[in-house]
């Protein structure tokens, strides 16, 4: 049976109490030291992993985004390819194609034009939106 943890504001005790997570919709927990129902539930240090947005935001801080020349196909590439390997995902064969033919240094119009499905994911000149990198 799960276990909630409250701390009672009358009698400033920790309480712990026993529902089943029925009862924890309706329960109303009562202190069992003063009665008090004045109980605020006590959440537990929860390890919060580093959600996708943060993550994110943390590599746009970084210092690799401060090297990236949008128009040096090289140092793009080397830039995606950091962002696939710190997002720990393998974006297909299309992405890899891509980064690879930007760190030889073809343009992403020459790449857009001989894979016009990556067209509207590549976007131009404007690759702000980072969400882009999904359409791949
Ligand atoms: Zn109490």
């Amino acid at each position: 049976m799960p276990t909630y943890n409250y701390i009672c504001h009358d009698c400033r005790r920790v309480v712990r109490l026993f529902f089943t997570y029925a009862e924890y919709d309706t329960a109303v927990p009562v202190c069992p030291h003063c009665q008090s129902k004045k109980l605020r539930r006590k959440i537990g240090r929860v390890a919060v992993a580093k959600s996708e947005d943060a993550r994110m935001d943390s590599m746009m801080d970084d210092s690799a985004l401060a090297g990236l020349d949008e128009n040096d196909p090289r140092s793009l590439g080397q830039f995606m390819r950091k962002m696939s390997q710190e997002m720990g995902e393998d974006l297909g064969d299309e992405f890899n194609e891509v980064v690879d033919r930007l760190e030889r240094g073809e343009s992403p119009e020459s790449i857009e034009q001989s894979m016009p499905e990556l067209a509207e994911g590549m976007g131009g000149p404007d690759m702000g939106g980072m969400g882009d990198f999904d359409d791949f």
